[in-house]
């Protein structure tokens, strides 16, 4: 088949389609050979060696794991190497003039960096870091917005061996204040400010409140963005005079064992409070660039756009590490989608011929809301391969995505991973197996999962259960590496577990698919339903764009369902309210009649783009709303609080 055929479409063994990968892609993606499962499970832990021969090491591992049975575990125990060193240097003899960063910036502002370029500039930073001080003891706290700055000052950091911890650059003072307090940090940086749909954020206020709040002396480098003088004062430094400082220095890579932290990072906050992960530097980086090259079939050539933001891990694996050490070109864009118009990104995959796109369900079904008449205008013929993740993909925005982005033709790699997991652990291999719409995929090669019901014994399949992860994986965090922290149960019987919290079920063909989280399935009369099978009956209404759907506290049947919808322009909320009814009685059967339907503009969501369903079940409860920090639209939830009717 050559582009522009159809696909081959089939059914598979349980009746859900099945599409093949179009013989054009296969023929030139990474990993083409299907035995790699087997051999991957034959090898294991071994296997990974593959993953770790993918970077330089600084000196050889002894054995790819140590402790296989429980923790401690050791991912390449005895190896050394530096992050930064496999991300830029020994891509210079190469492709020093290929671009290894393209940017862009608001109103059509952009830079380009090429491998030499970022590479001097990351050396000029980190030779400014070590005069002042910063040593592999400290954390370097940087508070940026998507601008190129970021990954030079966090390669800067992987230059020294230093562990960088990102914040989020929405973050207020005092969640930055609290990232900085416990990660113990006393230096950071950031800007004066930036512009966001138009207008500027005052960063460098922010950023001042939260030093005076931390209760050890941090001392700050402050980037220029917004070209205006401001007044530094003590203990203060100018990004621009500390380069200019420090132009042409080499700082000689600072090697670090390989489970010498890397980095420090919060999760999304969608369930709880945002937890704080640390990865490693070896086998983060090899989980990272192993999966970036075989999921997101990323090469050299390429120029690969990842649309998160790098405040979260999805930005730090695959914008920043996984593409830099594969030597590609990676777009970071300082923007929104909608702004200045709705056809911004498909502009931009135009303007820079990208190749491979990766974005978060939400995003798509933003897309699908305003319209397939945005990326119709633009040629996105460029485009090879799309990817999605941070929350389940329904079949028909996988279909849409498919079919209004990658031009009815490119696979869709709907990846499944945590900010603990560190690298995709669920996802199809594009190059290797059929997709499922709405179905994530098996295990990766070298990954063990399964899924197991509340008693911990492994589910029928296509029953609803909780995944489990049963063998350790190079990405794996410090906390669960020594066994110190969440998640990591040991089971005398069983051995040792990881619970991502992920409601899920399975197929024959062993694809899972992801329902939600556990936390939010609800509970009728007995019967659990996931927020995915009643969410995927309400956003199945035409003329909704959006929904969640949450249990609440019943006096007569125990609990009840609220579906909240976010409608298309158009629709009118009572012709919406009676179909919305008939889908989920329809889909689900009238036990899940909805008690309330409740229309809202928008849905609660954490600034990393996921719907916040503990916060509808506290407004439909009539609850404390608990921890917001992460919410990124709080003022959504006094005009769904206005509109929750209560009896
Ligand atoms: P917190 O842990 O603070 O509540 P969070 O779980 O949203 O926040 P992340 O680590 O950013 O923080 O997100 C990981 C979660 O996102 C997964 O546990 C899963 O629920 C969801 N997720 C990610 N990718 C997928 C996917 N492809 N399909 C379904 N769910 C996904
Ligand atoms: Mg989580």
């Amino acid at each position: 088949m050559t582009r522009g055929d159809e696909p081959d479409r089939g059914q598979s063994q349980t009746g859900r389609e099945t599409v093949e990968p179009p013989d054009w892609f296969v023929e030139q993606a990474n990993v083409t050979d299907p035995a790699v499962y087997d051999r991957f499970e034959r090898e294991w832990p071994d296997c990974w060696r593959e993953a770790a021969e993918l970077l330089d090491w600084a000196e050889p591992f002894n054995t790819v794991l140590r402790g296989t049975d429980g923790p401690p575990f050791e991912w390449f125990p005895g190896g050394r190497l530096n992050a930064a060193y496999n991300c830029l240097d020994r891509h210079l003899p190469e492709r020093k003039n290929q671009l290894a960063l393209v940017w862009e910036g608001h109103h059509g502002e952009s830079r380009t960096y090429t491998y030499l370029e970022l590479y001097r500039e990351v050396n000029a930073f980190a030779a400014a870091l070590r005069e002042r001080g910063v040593d592999t003891d400290d954390v370097v706290t940087l508070y940026l917005p998507m601008v190129p700055e970021l990954p030079v000052a966090m390669l800067a950091c992987a230059r020294l061996g230093v562990p960088h911890n990102v914040v989020f650059a929405g973050f207020s003072a005092d969640a930055l204040a609290t990232r900085m307090e416990r990660a113990e940090s006393e230096y950071l940086i950031t800007c004066d400010g930036y512009y966001r749909r138009g207008s500027a954020v005052a960063q460098k206020n922010k950023a001042d409140n939260a030093r005076i709040a931390v209760d050890h002396d941090v001392s700050v480098v402050v980037l220029d963005r917004l070209g205006r003088d401001v007044h530094l004062g003590d203990d203060y430094d100018d990004y621009h005079d500390l380069l200019a400082a420090h132009e042409g220095a080499e700082v000689e890579p600072v090697s670090r064992a390989a489970d010498d932290p890397l980095f420090r990072i919060y999760t999304s906050g969608t369930t709880g409070q945002p937890k704080s992960v640390t990865h490693t530097t070896g086998g983060y980086l090899s989980h990272v660039a192993w999966t970036a090259r075989s999921v997101l079939d990323i090469k050299p050539e390429d120029t690969y756009w990842c649309s998160a933001d790098i405040g979260w891990i999805t930005g730090h694996s695959y914008i920043v590490y996984g593409p830099l050490a594969l030597g590609t070109t990676t777009v970071l864009y300082n923007g929104t989608a909608d702004h200045p118009n709705k056809d911004q990104l498909w502009k931009l995959i135009e303007k820079y011929a990208v190749d491979v796109f990766y974005t978060a369900p939400t995003a798509v079904r933003a897309f699908m809301k305003w319209g397939e008449e945005y990326p119709a205008k633009h040629d996105l013929s460029s485009l090879r391969l799309l990817g999605t993740v941070g929350e389940p993909m329904d079949a028909s925005a996988w279909e849409w995505y498919r079919e209004h982005i990658g031009g009815g033709e490119c696979p869709v790699v709907d990846t499944w991973w945590q900010t603990e997991t560190g690298a995709v652990l669920v996802s199809t291999l594009p190059g290797v197996d059929e997709m499922k719409p709405g179905a994530a995929g098996t295990p990766l090669p070298g990954i063990e999962a399964s899924v197991v019901d509340r008693s911990g014994t492994v589910a029928e399949p296509d029953t609803a259960g909780e995944l489990v992860v049963t063998r350790p994986w190079p990405g794996m965090p410090r906390a669960l590496l020594d066994g110190t922290d969440w998640g990591s149960v040991p089971d005398n019987a069983e051995g040792w577990r990881y619970y991502p919290e992920d409601s899920v079920s399975v197929d024959d063909d062993g694809y899972i698919t992801f329902l939600g989280r556990i936390d939010d399935a609800i509970n009728v009369a007995g019967r659990r339903f996931s927020t995915k099978e009643l969410e995927s009956a309400v956003a199945g209404v035409t003329g909704v764009a959006e929904a969640a759907v949450v249990g609440a506290d019943d006096e007569t049947t125990g609990t009840a369902v609220y579906a909240f919808a976010s409608p298309e322009d158009g629709y009118t909320e009572s012709e919406l309210r009676v179909a919305i009814e008939d889908a989920i009685v329809n889909a689900i059967g009238g036990i899940a009649r909805p008690k309330e339907i409740v229309f809202t503009p928008d849905l609660p969501k954490t600034r990393s783009g996921k719907v916040m369903r503990r916060l509808l079940t506290a407004v439909a409860n009539d609850e404390e709303l608990g921890d917001t920090s992460a919410l990124r639209n709080p003022e959504i939830l006094g005009e769904i609080q206005s509109t929750t009717r209560r009896d």
